[in-house]
């Protein structure tokens, strides 16, 4: 099991990562927001300990931009206990969480506990810009405004707003979207591209979904120049 700490005080992150391998986790130690961030995105942890109050990127924000890609349990720390940080923590997605000083005992109970909870649930909606989708609810809405998009459409959209920011070859979305391989004929890729980006209202040459030339597609905002 792979852990990321994100604590910046010095003594705490120690006691953290000394105690934790010895109950033996693999455990990583970073101690400001914006490396939390990109580690959790970057590799592949099975639980978070995120502090919140951090330099750079608070653990608030740390939470909420990775719940737009990843699903990783956070066991989330704080110094004081107050509901407002509590229930804020809870809202933008945090499985947990402790308020320091707290007994090694029990972060230890509480991350056995989460990792037993098992594979973590995928995040549930996906923003991109004003594009923001409920997933379980099968609901896309654009700036507020439900659009209607089939199913296929709607699983293609899905694929490219969780994978945000990173190109998807031809043959990839072909597999994942339609299970099947289309070696011989990824037209039926940018036909269904192109027929997602008129359901959204993508302008030309495009706010959301982009075309990368000899490569594939990637999903990303970009605004349109003045
Ligand atoms: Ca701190």
């Amino acid at each position: 099991m792979r852990l990321l700490v994100v604590e910046d005080e010095p003594k705490t992150a120690d006691y953290l990562r000394k105690g934790l391998r010895e109950c033996g986790y693999v455990v990583d130690v970073v101690s400001d927001g914006h490396s939390g961030l990109h580690w959790a995105l970057e590799s592949d942890y099975d639980l978070l300990v995120l502090d919140l109050m951090l330099p750079g990127l608070d653990g608030r924000e740390v939470l909420r931009r990775l719940r737009e890609r990843r699903a990783t349990p956070v066991l989330l720390l704080t110094a004081r206990d107050s509901v407002q940080d509590r229930v804020q923590g809870l809202e933008l997605g945090a499985d947990d969480y402790l308020v320091k000083p707290f007994a090694f005992a029990e972060l230890v109970a509480r991350i056995r506990s989460l990792l037993r909870r098992g594979p973590p649930r995928q995040a549930e909606v996906i923003e991109v810009g004003e594009l923001r989708m409920n997933v379980p609810a099968r609901v896309l809405t654009r700036g507020g405004e439900r659009v209607h998009l089939s199913a296929r459409e709607f699983t293609l959209l899905e694929l490219l707003m969780r994978r945000q920011g990173e190109v998807l070859s031809r043959g990839q979305i072909a597999s994942l979207v339609w299970d099947m391989n289309f070696d011989s004929d990824t037209n039926v890729v940018d036909v269904a591209v192109r027929r997602l980006r008129q359901r959204i209202g993508d302008p030309v040459p495009g706010r959301w979904i982009h075309t990368v030339r000899g490569m594939g597609y990637v999903c990303e905002l970009r605004e349109p120049e003045a």
